[in-house]
């Protein structure tokens, strides 16, 4: 069995934009760069010295149609939802919701040591799922798995399956993985990536050399970027002088048409209408 590795096919350079209250971050997919990686529908890196930045928040707002899968790093996102959820998403816990046909909720970061930063990504449902019921998987730090290799590679495992170790978000369609990886210095990684599936790292900290193929050069990454990668089965990233740390993720695209308007992502004109419809006259969650 040949290897078929993955290239690159584009890099790209975070936005700046507002959003919720007044919340700066860094959006790499959902912009006119990438408007959309099927499955993933939106990429956000949130995170700043100054609260000025986030402390404004997520005030209520619906979503339906989509999951949200929100990954911290330092600080927290305290959220509730109209429906009588409520929790902490802390430095290293994830959240992944699944909004089905529909959730409103509020997410407001809060700095700890004076700290914040994650990221939030939106997975597409597919059309026999957009109006499914609402859930939470709750993803505490200390229940994520962390595959440590002989050369010093770490990857902790949010979704999939890394060296049999498997990740505790299940029962996701697009059969996501989603892996925080830092390769040493002078390191690097050989990882498996289901042929077909959509892929995406997304460099944070450092620089990694992503290879294209047998003998050449490579491709450099710098942080923060989000490296769209073309199909294949691995991926090779080497580290040079320093360590690099980077998102891996992907999972199975829908094929399907989408029609989005905010949080809003659905197959159909009619079903976003619905949607506002459904929002108006107080019947959008139940
Ligand atoms: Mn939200």
């Amino acid at each position: 069995m040949g290897s078929q590795l993955r290239a690159l096919t584009e890099v790209i350079e975070p936005l700046i934009v507002m959003e919720g209250a007044g919340v700066r971050l860094k959006r790499s997919i959902a912009t006119a760069r990438l408007d959309y990686l099927d499955p993933f529908l939106l990429f956000d890196h949130f995170g700043s010295d100054d609260p000025a930045d986030y402390l404004p928040g997520f005030p209520m707002h619906p979503h339906r149609g989509i999951e949200t899968v929100t990954y911290m790093l330092a600080g927290e996102v305290d959220h509730r939802d109209t429906l009588g959820n409520a929790g902490t998403v802390g430095p290293g816990d994830v959240q992944w919701m699944t909004s089905g046909h529909g959730i409103m909720h509020e997410e407001m970061p809060r700095p700890r040591d004076g700290m914040m930063g994650g990221f939030q990504l939106w997975v597409n449902l597919p059309a026999r799922l957009k109006m499914t019921v609402p859930r939470y998987q709750d993803v505490p730090a200390a229940t994520i798995p962390e595959v440590v290799r002989d050369g010093g590679e770490r990857l902790r495992v949010v979704a999939g399956e890394v060296d049999g170790v498997r990740g505790p978000v299940k029962e996701i369609y697009a059969d996501p993985s989603y892996f925080d990886v830092t390769v040493p210095a002078g390191g690097s990684l050989r990882q498996p990536i289901t042929l077909g599936h959509a892929a995406f790292a997304y460099v944070f900290e450092g620089e990694g050399l992503f290879e294209t193929g047998p003998g050449g050069p490579g491709r450099a990454v710098g942080s923060p970027r989000l490296a769209v990668l073309g199909d294949g089965d691995e991926l090779v990233v080497r580290a040079g002088e320093q360590p690099v740390r980077f998102l891996l993720v992907s999972g199975k695209p829908l094929g399907e048409p989408i029609a989005r308007y905010g949080p809003f992502v659905m197959n159909t004109r009619e079903e976003i209408e619905q949607a506002l419809r459904d929002l108006r006259d107080g019947s959008f969650v139940y």
